[in-house]
């Protein structure tokens, strides 16, 4: 079946309803997006068609999670390419809502607020953008609740997909379901790179060869950390800020290792003590007009 097209909620629900009954289908996988669709998004999409019968994308460029209007204004819209691309992975329904069609009232009154752990790091530069994303994601996980009974009349089981790429969104998310019991299960997706390591994002796009090549320290960096914990040495962390900070053009925000769940740094990060368990390297910077995230689960 080729993939299809809706752009209201009703519309959702009723071709969802129809999809779980026209494939006799007893699961449903949600993948939301904000679009300019890469092979990271792709990989969201064939986990999510690998483990459910009927999967819908969404595609919104959410306008609450963006403190900055250039940046929303130039957020890339490629609806086009996107559809194409989940065409060839499988996905049968795009859910792609006008910004009225999601906030008919304009702005809500009533939001998700991510506390504490929406503060820091990506929230202490960016103010209110978790809160932005955590209510998208609220909606969406309710737009995208399966429209009807599987075939033997039992609950459809429900998965919505996240990329590890975005790692303290994916925390949140995590937090809220939980929190605040969403009948969802949230699978997060490795995330994906290119072959020299860059961690791929709808916004590479903007940066040029040379800023390019210049962020590519942020991986670098990540690997360093990820060799030294595989090999149960001290992190070192400050030694791996050193490597960031020695080249000019990327304009390092933070970097250091947290636990996964809290995102609370963690003791061990210092030069003296061999690494044990689990941690996140996370690390943030500015490089030409761009803010780069990436990270790097560490276990050992
Ligand atoms: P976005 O539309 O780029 O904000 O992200 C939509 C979803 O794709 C989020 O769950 C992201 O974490 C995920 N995603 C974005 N880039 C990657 C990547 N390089 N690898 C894996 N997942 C990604």
């Amino acid at each position: 079946m080729p993939i299809k097209l809706v752009t209201t909620a009703a519309e959702l629900r009723s071709e969802s309803a129809r999809l779980l009954g026209a494939k006799r289908g007893s699961s449903q996988g949600l993948i939301p997006t904000m679009g300019a669709l890469h092979s990271g998004h792709a990989a969201l999409a064939r986990t999510a068609v690998a483990q459910n019968d009927v999967v819908v994308a969404t595609i919104f460029v959410n306008p609450l999670q963006f403190g900055d209007a250039v940046d929303l204004d130039r957020y890339p819209r490629t609806l086009e390419a996107d559809m194409a691309l989940l065409d060839a992975e499988g996905v049968d329904l795009v859910f792609a809502p006008s910004v009225d069609e999601m906030y008919p009232g304009g702005q809500p009154l009533v939001r998700v607020t991510s506390g504490s752990l929406g503060e820091k790091w990506e929230g202490a530069s960016r103010p209110g953008h978790f809160d932005g994303a955590l209510t998208v994601v609220a909606k969406l996980l309710h737009l995208g609740l399966p429209g009807g009974v599987a075939f033997d009349g039992s609950t459809p089981a429900y998965r919505a997909y996240f990329g590890q790429k975005d790692a303290q969104q994916l925390a949140l998310v995590k937090r809220m379901v939980a929190d605040l019991n969403f009948p969802v299960e949230v699978v997060p997706v490795p995330t994906v790179r290119s072959e020299d390591g860059l961690a791929l994002s709808s916004r590479n796009r903007f940066l040029s060869d040379v800023e390019r090549d210049a962020a590519l320290v942020l991986s670098r960096a990540l690997r360093l950390l990820e060799a030294r914990a595989n090999a149960h040495e001290p992190l070192d962390v400050e030694s791996a800020v050193e490597l960031v900070r020695s080249q000019p053009l990327v304009e390092l925000d933070y970097f250091d290792v947290v636990d996964p769940l809290t995102l609370e740094p963690l003791a061990e990060n210092c030069r003296e003590t061999p690494f044990r368990g689990e941690g996140l390297a996370i690390i943030a910077a500015k490089v030409g007009p761009v803010r780069l995230i990436d990270n790097a689960p560490l276990d050992s």
